[in-house]
């Protein structure tokens, strides 16, 4: 039985009809970091850089960040490792960094906003972001982005930390890939645009719930407007997920919804590239994508996308839920 539950767990995640779903995983924290292993998973979708700052006493350096990226990509045995670039502000605060308190601070300065106003804290991340994929298969990814000028702007200042990286000879993935996420309106009605200059989106499904329906993700009081079932929300992938394969770019969601039993026939037939969730997940939703086929849901996908409310979303995907 343990060997069954082993084979399963080390299976791809592949359709009735032969479509593959990459199945990644989301880390960042210690406890994660320590138990990843590379044989359950296609990658790390989402490693959160947060916590490498949060742990600390004042801004980590560059060498220890490396090192932590380094031990990350080379667990991971060649497969891919999205690295996203620091995501603080909004519910996660930093005494050291003192930041501006704010009436709404998840409207406010926050991530890569950060990012491009401090610009050698974040070229000290860069840089060392840069130096792990000499070990291994790395990408960036950059948070909370709302136009296309903080994406050209962020990936100017990658080509300066690789300039300053050449300078001491150091060495780094030149073709290293640089993504999106897309977890704001915004994004998702420029997608089309930020397709054309982004290698990949991963769509933050937990940020997009909150600012596509205006509901604050921390807020009790009004819980029952923050669900992956808005008709919007899902609108709102499926759009993500038509301008990026327009476009040729690979989407992944790695956001909680990932890992959403009901959602997994959905965003198969969304020919979503890549699902990135908690680690303990995987086995569970790997063995859901081989139960499905992709066209038998697409029918699935247009009623749903067309249902009046969140209550009809939930009772068609009751009614396949493999
Ligand atoms: C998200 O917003 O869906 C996401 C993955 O990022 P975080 O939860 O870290 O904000
Ligand atoms: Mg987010």
């Amino acid at each position: 039985q343990k060997r069954e539950l082993e084979k399963l767990a080390q299976k791809e995640a592949i359709t009735i009809d032969g479509y593959k779903i990459k199945i990644c995983v989301n880390t960042g924290d210690q406890e994660s970091l320590n138990s990843l292993d590379a044989k359950i998973c296609d990658g790390i979708g989402l490693f959160r850089t947060e916590f490498l700052y949060m742990n600390h006493k004042g801004y980590p350096t560059e060498e220890e960040q490396f090192a932590v990226y380094q031990t990350a990509v080379q667990k991971m045995e060649g497969k891919e490792v999205v690295i996203r670039t620091l995501d603080i502000g909004g519910d996660k605060q930093l005494d050291y960094m003192e930041l501006p308190k704010e009436a709404n601070p998840f409207l406010g300065y926050r991530a890569i906003r950060i990012c491009l106003d401090r610009k050698e804290m974040f070229i000290t991340q860069l840089k060392a972001i840069l130096r792990a994929s000499a070990y291994g298969s790395v990408a960036i990814m950059f948070p909370m982005i709302v136009n296309l000028e903080e994406l050209r702007e962020a990936k100017e200042l990658v080509k300066e930390a690789m300039r300053r990286l050449d300078s001491l000879k150091e060495n780094y993935d030149k073709e290293i890939k640089i993504g999106v996420m897309i977890e704001t309106p915004s994004a998702v009605l420029l997608s089309d645009k930020l397709a054309r200059e982004a290698d990949f989106f991963s769509i933050g499904t937990n940020d997009l719930i909150q600012y596509t329906t205006a509901t604050d993700r921390m807020n009790e009081k009004v819980q029952y407007l923050y669900d992956s079932c808005n008709v919007s929300v899902l609108r709102a992938v499926r759009l993500v997920a038509q301008n990026a394969h327009k476009e040729g770019i690979e989407v992944s969601i790695c956001g909680e919804a990932a890992s959403d039993e009901m959602l997994i026939p959905l965003w198969a037939a969304m020919k979503i590239n890549k699902l990135s969730m908690a680690q303990a997940q995987t086995m569970k939703i790997k063995y859901i994508i081989t139960r499905l086929s992709v066209k038998e849901q697409e029918a699935l996908c247009g009623q749903v996308l067309e249902a009046d409310t969140m209550e009809e979303v939930k009772k068609y995907l009751h009614s396949i839920c493999p």
